[in-house]
């Protein structure tokens, strides 16, 4: 079933691997199916890089598996965000490095570019720890994401969402880049200027 979706799913997944924002067994990626509300998603250890459509799951909005193996660890937390942010379908979670270093060092990203103004529409704040897969991780990280369209998980990596899945992934390129040109500035001894968000 959702067999469309699947084949995006696993060419996002497989391009996050080759942009280099994901390595090993790191990562996933999510979408939920507008007419059945189902949602697909990368099973867990799963390298993204070598997706293929045929070893995804497919969960419905309370996690119990339809179709595949063992959903992703990250399941809880996808599942959270759509539930509470009915626009997003799609969600997609990196280690890309800039952005996980501001993850530990547990400081926000805040408003630098147009891009993270128009399209992540807030600073890029950091959800506090918490166990991976926990209920406690989903519920810190949708609250800390409210109505921004990413945010960093602390000592993590970083999750980025959007209304479909092409969008997700320029968003999870958004945060690398602004993280790495926030980097940049602040090594440059200056302060980072800032601008607001899009209403
Ligand atoms: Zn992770």
């Amino acid at each position: 079933m959702l067999e469309e979706l699947k084949k995006k799913v696993a060419d996002v997944a497989n391009r996050l691997a080759s942009e280099e924002l994901v390595r090993g067994a790191s990562g996933n990626v999510s979408t939920r199916d507008e007419e059945t509300g189902l949602v697909v998603i990368t099973p867990t250890k799963a390298a993204l890089g070598s997706v293929t459509p045929d070893i995804l799951c497919v969960v419905d909005m309370d996690g119990n598996v339809l179709e595949g193996g063992k959903p992703s660890s990250s399941t809880k937390f996808h599942l959270k965000i759509m539930k509470n942010r009915p626009e997003i379908k799609a969600v997609v979670h990196t280690h890309s490095p800039y952005a996980t270093a501001f993850s530990v060092a547990n400081e926000a990203i805040p408003v630098i570019n147009i891009e993270v103004s128009s399209k992540i529409r807030g600073d890029i704040k950091v959800s506090p720890y918490a166990q991976n897969g926990s209920d406690i991780e989903a519920e810190n990280i949708t609250a800390t994401l409210g109505k921004a369209n990413a945010v960093l998980m602390q000592n993590h990596g970083a999750v980025a969402v959007a209304e479909d899945l092409d969008k997700a992934l320029l968003n999870s390129f958004i945060v690398e880049e602004a993280a790495k040109m926030y980097s940049i500035v602040r090594s440059m001894g200056s302060t980072a200027t800032t601008i607001e968000p899009k209403k």
